[in-house]
């Protein structure tokens, strides 16, 4: 199929060329001619399968083509995303689509002055991508006008329920007129998703792609065993030994962010760190020194780099594995973007073995393990509890933190991994001995030839269709990057 055989408007098509699309993904096939009938909908599907681009386009064509009479102070358009990050890109996607038709965009996210955005917003905006948090700040200040609003786009809509923002959003869609079109988009269809959907849309169209683990199943992943002390060390060894010019590597805290930052740089690999301590200012630079290439090795915290889109990612590195299983395939859908194969690398130690069961039990899958020469694991280090904060692995409910409205990222673990100490007799070799388990392929690090016993209850095969589920309601405590105090503004 071509885009130009899904009815949108010319100055859309030609926009669409620019950004060097060839054909549409499966989620714009489905999902636009269904937006321009006039259908709520209800789209699963994961980022990295062009869904922005399959909620904006036909958004702006149907604003185009709209007989409502605008108000220049009255939005028209209400996109709801969990992130600030996510807000930022999603804006950049309406300002690139929409570069030629006349509507003007803003941002709207906490975490910057308010200001700006009270500013814009009296300049008059079309189209608002908001985080519910500051989206309310600026309701009640009747700094906004939702009364108009002819489309509401909920994105990435399992998130904002995991990260606890349901009540939020109730909240803004009892002000919205009944006669708009929602368009929820999800990951998954959760039992809380589909109540959602109940609750704010009227006969939604169901469109699911593909499995939400499509994104998944391109990624080549593989657990490397190693000792919580030898991960920064064989992590530098694998950047190094590989070349790896662009790698993306999670770690459970902000401090250990910053922490394996510095000692990268150390090693000698230029590194930033992103996390919810970090001002948006220094987020976004970090990310566009990541993205030009100035820099090699970004080191994140799940929140801090939820809806990062960077295109063509070739590795991930979990150099401490999430506290929520569900985060480990967000992690992993960083690299693999639009069709494209990338590497995710697990750098596990005796402490995170129950942390890995989990992972395995949610994508209905084992991974690979490849021990790497010179890097096996000490039998005799004893497994250390990890400090999560929660009971149970789940986060525990906190109370709803506005006015400041600024959750903190609460997943205070201790930080798994960080010496330096380099382990006597281990220069690492191209040879690798352990356990191959499941179906992955041979990671590129260390050239790794997987091999060795299996062990018991193995299950082959690919992750399983909706094998994953929403994490329960965690309280805002989780989110550090949507925070409802100010922002700012950025329209066309
Ligand atoms: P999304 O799922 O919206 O986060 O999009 C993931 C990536 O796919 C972004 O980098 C988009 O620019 C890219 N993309 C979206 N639509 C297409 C398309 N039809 N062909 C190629 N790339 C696309």
């Amino acid at each position: 199929m071509l885009f130009t055989e899904l009815g949108l408007s010319a100055e859309l098509l030609r926009a669409v060329h620019e950004q060097g699309y060839e054909t549409p993904t499966p989620i714009q096939q489905q999902a636009i001619p269904e937006i321009l009938a006039g259908h709520d909908l209800l789209g699963g599907a994961q980022t990295g399968t062009g869904k922005t681009a399959a909620f904006t386009l036909p958004l702006l064509q149907k604003l185009q083509s709209s007989t409502v009479e605008a108000h220049p102070h009255r939005i028209r358009a209400l996109i709801l995303v969990p992130t600030r990050e996510l807000a930022v890109q999603v804006n950049e996607s309406v300002v690139g689509y929409g570069k030629y038709l006349p509507f003007r965009s803003a941002e709207i996210y906490g975490g910057v002055s308010i200001n700006p955005q009270i500013s814009k917003l009296r300049r008059g905006v079309d189209i608002v991508v908001a985080t519910p948090g500051r989206l309310l700040d600026h309701m009640e200040r009747r700094s906004i006008d939702l009364r108009q609003v002819e489309v509401l786009i909920l994105d990435e809509a399992d998130r904002m329920l995991d990260m606890g923002f349901v009540h939020d959003i109730r909240r803004v869609v009892k002000v919205l007129s009944s006669q708009r079109q929602t368009l929820l988009f999800s990951a998954t269809f959760s039992r809380e998703i589909r109540e959602l959907a109940h609750e704010f849309q009227k006969a939604p169209r169901e469109i699911q792609v593909s499995s939400p683990n499509s994104t998944v199943d391109r990624v080549t992943q593989v657990v490397h065993p190693v000792d919580r002390e030898r991960k920064r060390e064989l992590l530098s060894h694998m950047i190094g030994k590989d070349n790896w010019r662009q790698v993306l590597v999670f770690t459970r805290t902000k401090h250990g962010a910053n922490r394996l930052s510095k000692q990268l740089e150390q090693d000698g690999l230029s590194s930033s760190a992103i996390h919810g301590n970090k001002s948006q200012a220094a987020r976004q630079r970090a990310l566009n020194e990541f993205k030009q290439g100035e820099i090699r090795v970004l080191v994140a915290t799940d929140v801090a780099a939820r809806g990062l889109d960077i295109e063509l990612l070739p590795h991930v590195v979990n150099y401490d594995l999430p506290n929520v299983p569900e985060d480990y395939v967000h992690r992993i859908g960083r690299t693999a973007r639009a069709g494209q194969q990338g590497t995710a690398i697990s750098l596990v130690c005796v402490d995170e073995h129950q942390m890995l069961r989990d992972i395995e039990k949610l994508l209905d899958q084992r991974l690979e393990q490849v021990v790497l020469a010179g890097y096996e694991p000490d039998p005799s280090i004893k497994a250390e509890p990890i400090k999560t904060g929660r009971s149970n692995g789940r986060p525990k409910n906190r109370p709803n933190n506005r006015p400041n409205n600024r959750p903190s990222q609460s997943r205070g673990a201790k930080q798994g991994a960080s010496a330096s100490r380099s382990r006597s007799g281990g220069k690492p070799s191209q040879r690798a001995t352990g356990n191959k388990r499941g179906s992955g392929a041979s990671p590129r690090a260390g050239g790794a030839k997987p091999g060795g016993a299996k062990p018991g209850g193995a299950k082959p095969g690919g992750a399983k269709p909706g094998g994953f589920k929403a994490a329960s309601n965690r309280g805002r405590s989780s989110n550090s990057s949507s925070g409802g105090r100010s922002g700012q503004a950025r329209t066309r």
